[in-house]
């Protein structure tokens, strides 16, 4: 029996485990991939304080030797569901099921698809959602980033460290990122802006069975134009992970986790910290802080 299980090795359940082994709770941190979560996926970070600029697998690497440094243990898993027992929980995966006192959700969001045809198809072929993994297969070519958020507009500019040009695509005619975000992007003359614009397929090379092109529709007008790119990396926003979570009534109606200053959910005994939450600002920074105030609040609560 565990004290604390925590779902999830990105910067909330990492911050929630240094604070919680620290603090003497016998700790499992599950995840269903490497550790770092979103921070493998972002090439630099320069708004994470005391860290002017940071590679995001380097702050992951960094979180993870603290957040095990203190006896809390890391084992992979997927977790399929989570089983409310009152006085304790069993969380469920696919090769083991997990008794413990407390659990804390901190799995953050999946980046979300477009929905076009052969995006599914292609992903891996040209279609990446990963400009840190993949970018330096782009050298040289001319690749298309979709988006106007924050994400979209930072990984766009990371590509142009290889890439010889990229092409933005923006579906309205105004951004969605910061304006400190944005005022740096104008400075950076290998990125082509096409505002207004939709993806609506991808064309394919059947030969080599690679990306060839990128279609797009005028918002206004509905003409159609191709851009011929290899490489194509939509950043439209994020979903949170939350399906093992269904049965528990703690979700919105968007699926992010429903909780209190203190993270507790409305199930005793159940947390939710960092991006899955629901709330207003999803930043690194604000998913330590809701690790580190979850794990003070489970043994403030539970073991006190
Ligand atoms: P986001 O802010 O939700 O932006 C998503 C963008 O994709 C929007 O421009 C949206 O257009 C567009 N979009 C959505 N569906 C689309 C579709 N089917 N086709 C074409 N375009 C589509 O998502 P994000 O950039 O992933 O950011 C997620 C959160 O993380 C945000 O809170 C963001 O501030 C934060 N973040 C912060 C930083 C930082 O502070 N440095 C870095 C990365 C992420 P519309 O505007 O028309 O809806």
């Amino acid at each position: 029996m565990y004290d604390l299980i925590i779902i999830g090795a990105g910067p909330a359940g990492m911050s929630a485990a240094v604070y919680a082994s620290r603090s003497g709770l016998n700790t499992l941190i599950l995840d269903g991939g490497a550790p770092g979560g979103k921070l493998n996926l972002t090439a630099e970070i320069e708004n994470y304080p005391g860290k002017q600029i940071v590679a995001g697998p380097e702050l992951a690497y960094d979180m993870f030797e603290h957040a095990t440094r203190f006896g809390a243990v890391y084992e992979y898993g997927m977790v399929k569901e989570i089983k409310d027992l009152g006085e304790h929980k069993e969380v469920i995966t696919e090769e083991n099921t997990y008794e413990t006192k407390a659990v804390l959700i901190a799995t953050g969001t999946k980046e979300r698809k477009i929905g076009i045809p052969n995006e599914e198809e292609m992903t891996g072929r040209g279609v990446s959602y990963c400009a840190v993994c993949d970018g330096a297969f782009f050298g040289g070519e001319e690749v298309a980033v979709i988006g106007g958020g924050n994400s979209a507009l930072e990984e766009a500019m990371y590509l142009t460290k290889f890439a010889s040009k990229v092409h933005l695509i923006v579906r309205r005619d105004v951004f969605r990122a910061d304006k400190i975000v944005q005022d740096k992007l104008n400075e950076n003359d290998k990125i082509e802006i096409h505002f207004l614009k939709k993806p609506v397929e991808i064309e394919v090379d059947q030969e080599n069975n690679k990306v060839s092109g990128l279609v797009l529709e005028d918002s206004q007008s509905k003409e159609r134009s191709t851009l011929k790119v290899t490489g194509i990396f939509p950043f439209v926003g994020a979903d949170p992970v939350t399906e093992f979570a269904k049965g528990l009534d703690i979700l919105d109606e968007r699926g992010y986790v429903i909780t209190n200053e203190d993270m507790a959910t409305q199930c005793p005994g159940i947390y939710a910290a960092g991006d899955v939450r629901k709330k207003f600002l999803r930043q690194v920074v604000t998913a330590t802080n809701d690790g580190a105030i979850a794990a003070q609040a489970i043994n403030r609560d539970m073991f006190e």
